[in-house]
């Protein structure tokens, strides 16, 4: 059993957002950015009514909204360390018509200028590291250092994205065909107001990659975080307010799903969501009555395969990290591990022995040793709890790990499963490792696809060439050989979703211009009378079309040539035959003139 740090508090629970009377309130200034309106003191579980002459801000309509408040628990402690108020529906109407009028100074500023403020928010992100790790092991439980792969991460990607946006959001040339007088390019413009819906599973990466996405595209920001780690939103509220340049295009409005639900109904020009594919449909519902524009990062059910040619050892150490970081809270975590027959005992005793070698606690120090934290989320841990009860009931052996300890789950592997389970067909979001014997490749295959999740597998074999064959078949918009979930942490790499996992790509140059909407563009001097298109647009033309269209687009000579070779009832036509006759004519007799001079010479 591995080793726990911990004594038993209890996750958060999505009731802490709950609300009920109160008369009084400090905050009351404009309650749609965290910063703007620091919650510090407030009370979990209490509405907070502000004074109208207190308001800075919007609601301005003379209606008073309930606002509840979010009690911040530590779920590695369970003490509440802080609270923040929520937007309410009026604020966040008020915040997309602020974005809408910030768009145009935004957007019009050049893209090296948003990349020099964009370094500046950079150099913040540097400069807080401490502050930033230290809000998210606080919120999400995770350790310092797992937090600061999230910043690593971030910057990296913002660093990138600095360097390349210049050059995506340039104009792009394009073929005009056969306008052949005309001139065509496109431009890669900015959406207008996106709106950003975060989970808590990575709050600072997966809030801030798509918004700094989003910015340096042009766009201005409505950014919505998890619920459930909402003192990172506000603490990414002040990252922004610290760079003056950039805090007026972006708002943070905190909240529960209903406050999602209220972004999403304030009709943004476009929405990115990650988050469980539940709520992916629900956005998607509501996005349509607008027929809104959406980017949906779903839920997963990640596949690992390990052939029997895998260096064994290397594929369980990599395997269980990849199950238990974040004490298997990512959305491309390993869920389950297919085994080809002839290595699946020794992979078996190696994942057991790794499993056990790690460090379950929560920690504030920045030299953490732990490995796994608590489960960030009451709810989460029911799935964890439900699914393991499901599949050992239908004949699951626990290998190592398999109880709860407060808010901790031990890490979990588990045999004897097969896809009758829950374990091995939904997605569990927590610390399991369910692995299961396969007699060859083609089972394995099978096996991963038989899903309908489609985010992330894993390949591990010797063979590269093999390895890659086999990652071409499976139905998953990124695999790995060798090697566990690092996908995400190539910021140039489209990351996404295919089949239930989402729609859409972030990271790379796909994610980046998925914040930006292409404009076509085709330019020159009014249509000239021969001109190919003047001709095609011309009435009784259909004949010297469909000639046109066999000598240019033909497939074999006889295509090709079919007008000059038969009489057409277009006079046009006819009159290239002959033009065409005679320069055949006229060329053969040119040729012949020419090798009879040669000769003589
Ligand atoms: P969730 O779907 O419960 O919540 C995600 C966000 O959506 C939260 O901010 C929530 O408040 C908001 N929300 C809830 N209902 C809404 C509604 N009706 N309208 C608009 N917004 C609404 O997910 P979670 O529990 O926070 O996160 C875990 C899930 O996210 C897992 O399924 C995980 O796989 C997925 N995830 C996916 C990726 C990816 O890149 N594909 C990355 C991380 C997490």
């Amino acid at each position: 059993m591995p080793k726990s740090q911990t004594g038993s508090p209890p996750s958060k629970s999505a009731e802490s957002a709950e609300s009920a009377e109160s008369a009084e309130s400090a905050e009351s200034a404009n309650a749609a950015n965290a910063a703007d309106n620091p919650a510090t003191g407030a009370q979990a579980k209490k509405v907070h009514r502000s004074p109208p002459e207190k308001r800075s801000g919007p609601p301005q309509n003379g209606l008073e909204t309930e606002r509840k408040i979010i009690a911040c628990l530590n779920p590695g402690t369970g003490e509440q360390f802080d609270a923040v108020p929520m937007a309410t529906p009026e604020e966040v109407v008020a915040a997309r018509q602020e974005m809408r009028r910030a768009f145009p100074i935004w957007s019009r500023k050049p893209v090296a200028e948003r990349v020099r403020i964009l370094r500046k928010f950079q150099a913040v992100l540097i400069d807080s590291l401490d502050e930033i790790t230290a809000i998210v092991n606080k919120d999400n439980g995770k350790s310092r250092q797992d937090a600061l792969i999230e910043v690593f991460t971030t910057v990296d990607l913002l660093n990138q994205y600095c360097k390349k946006a210049p050059q995506w959001l340039a104009r792009e040339k394009i073929s005009p065909g056969l306008l052949i007088f005309k001139r065509c390019y496109v431009e890669h413009k900015p959406r207008g107001v996106v709106g950003i819906i975060v989970p808590w599973n990575y709050p600072f990466n997966l809030a801030l990659v798509p918004t700094l996405s989003a910015l340096l595209a042009g766009n201005t920001v409505l950014l919505k975080p998890s619920e459930v780690t909402a003192a990172t939103g506000k603490l990414i509220a002040e990252l922004f307010i610290r760079v003056p340049e950039l805090a007026p295009f972006v708002r943070v409005l905190h909240g529960d799903g209903s406050v999602g639900e209220a972004l999403v109904q304030a009709n943004p020009d476009y929405v990115f969501l990650t988050g469980s594919t539940t709520t992916g449909v629900k956005v998607l519902r509501t996005a349509a009555d607008n027929l809104m524009p959406v980017g949906l990062e779903l839920g997963g059910k990640d596949v690992m395969l390990v052939l029997e040619d895998a260096d064994v050892k290397e594929a369980a150490r990599w395997g269980v990290w990849g199950a238990f970081f974040n004490a298997g809270q990512t959305c491309m975590a390993v869920e389950r591990v297919y085994v080809l027959e002839a290595v699946y005992d020794l992979f078996a005793s190696q994942v057991v022995a790794e499993t056990k070698r790690l460090q379950m606690g929560y920690s504030d120090d920045l030299t953490s040793p732990n490995h796994l934290g608590p489960i960030t989320l009451d709810k989460q841990m029911t799935i964890i709890e439900d699914h393991l009860a499901d599949a050992v009931a239908k004949g699951a052996t626990i290998l190592t790990g398999g109880r709860r300890n407060g808010s901790f789950f031990e890490p979990t592997v588990l045999v004897d499963v097969d896809h009758s389970m829950r374990i091995m067909r939904e997605e569990t979001f927590g610390p399991f490792l369910p692995i299961m014997k396969v007699k060859d490749e083609a089972e394995a295959i099978r096996l991963a696809n038989d899903s309908p999740y489609g985010l992330g597998g894993a390949v591990w074999s010797t063979d590269i060439v093999r390895a890659e064959r086999v990652a071409h078949q499976l139905q998953t918009a990124s695999v790995l050989v060798n090697d566990s979930i690092v996908q995400f942490g190539v910021p140039l790499l489209p990351f996404g979703g295919a089949k239930h996992s989402g729609a859409g790509r972030t990271h790379g140059k796909a994610g980046f211009l998925a914040f930006t909407e292409s404009y076509a563009y085709m330019v020159g001097q009014p249509p000239l009378p021969f001109d190919i298109a003047t001709i095609l647009r011309e009435p009784g033309q259909y004949h010297t079309n469909a000639a046109l269209l066999r000598l240019i687009f033909g497939t074999s000579a006889r295509q090709k040539l079919q007008p000059f070779l038969e009489k057409s009832p277009s006079p046009t036509i006819n009159i290239a035959r002959k033009v065409a006759a005679a320069g055949l004519i006229g060329g053969v007799a040119l040729a012949l003139g020419w090798l009879r001079r040669a000769r003589r010479k």
